[in-house]
């Protein structure tokens, strides 16, 4: 049986609204897994307090990620970080070290691995549309043009956001569209949802797939129970998709590995995901 020590580390999910994030059952999962002396939990935090939080939770020896809508301003608590978060901009996973907060964006390398799970192989070569522009889309941008996209085309509601997000990461491969009217009759090996759109019920489509030339695949970041809306349009035209659980259980597996110095056991995680979305 697992025993929680009066010495267990803490680790907290920091974001608003966090009721529907299943990181605490992937995380808790891998933790009854391994035997870590530590917990997992989401703690609703407004930004205003974001900066106590992070402080209370790594002086007591923990850590945890960060979620919507904290992942810009956590960089700027953040005494040393990664590649990724200068890249991105975005913080979702911190720890301490000697009293300093380490940061770290495992979405790059959590997006990186879903893709190649969902592929089989490197994306190298392919052409991708990617929709949205937010924190997500400046992960999946980094992790596409190191891993070797051959161009990747932009789409989001505010144009203007698009073109801030090729300004900080972008480069020759790098376009934004102008207009859905862009899109239309043009062939995409892959195409991303990195938009919210999805979570609600009501949601329109990101992009109406029946109205583009061919496409190979679809990944989309968004997940619920059951299938997504836009994973189901996919597949209604034939279009094979995934949702984004695998993406999740990436990058949590990064976190959980600068946590606590040993990978985040992946199947354990797909597991108890898999039961809790089948069970609810
Ligand atoms: P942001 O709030 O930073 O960005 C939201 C994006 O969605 C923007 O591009 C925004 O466009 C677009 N958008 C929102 N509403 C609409 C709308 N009504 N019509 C058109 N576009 C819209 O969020 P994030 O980038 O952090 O997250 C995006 C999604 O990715 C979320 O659903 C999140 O849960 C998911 N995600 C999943 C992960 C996983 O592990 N599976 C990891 C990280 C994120 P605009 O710029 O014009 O406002």
């Amino acid at each position: 049986m697992r025993v929680i020590t009066s010495n267990a580390r803490i680790l907290a999910l920091l974001g608003n609204p966090i009721d529907h994030s299943l990181s605490p059952v992937i995380q808790n999962a891998a933790l009854r897994e391994t035997g870590m002396d530590g917990v997992y939990v989401s703690l609703r935090c407004e930004e205003q307090y974001l900066m106590q939080f992070m402080h209370s939770l790594v002086r007591s020896g923990g850590g945890g990620n960060i979620t919507i809508p904290h992942k810009e301003k956590a960089v700027s608590l953040l005494d040393e970080y990664s590649e990724a978060v200068e890249r991105t901009g975005a913080c979702n996973t911190f720890w301490g070290i000697d009293g300093k907060i380490y940061g770290d964006n495992t979405d790059v390398e959590g997006f990186r691995r879903a893709l190649r799970y969902f592929l089989g192989e490197s994306p190298k070569g392919l052409k991708v549309l990617l929709v949205g522009a937010g924190g997500a889309a400046r992960a999946v941008l980094v992790a596409l043009l190191d891993d070797g996209v051959e161009d990747v085309l932009i789409l989001n509601r505010s144009t203007e956001r698009a073109q801030a997000v090729v300004r900080l990461i972008g480069g020759e491969r790098v376009r934004v569209a102008e207009s859905y009217l862009d899109i239309r009759d043009n062939n995409f090996d892959l195409v991303v949802n990195a938009t919210s759109l999805g979570i609600g019920l009501e949601d329109k489509l990101p992009v109406d797939l029946s109205n583009m030339g061919s496409v190979g695949l679809v990944m989309d970041l968004v997940y619920r129970t059951g299938t997504t809306p836009f994973v189901k349009s996919a597949e209604d035209l034939g279009i094979r998709a995934m949702d984004g659980r695998e993406m999740l259980i990436q990058q949590g597996s990064v976190a959980f590995e600068r946590w606590w110095k040993k990978p985040g056991p992946v199947e354990i995680m797909r597991c108890a995901l898999v039961d809790t979305v089948t069970n609810k």
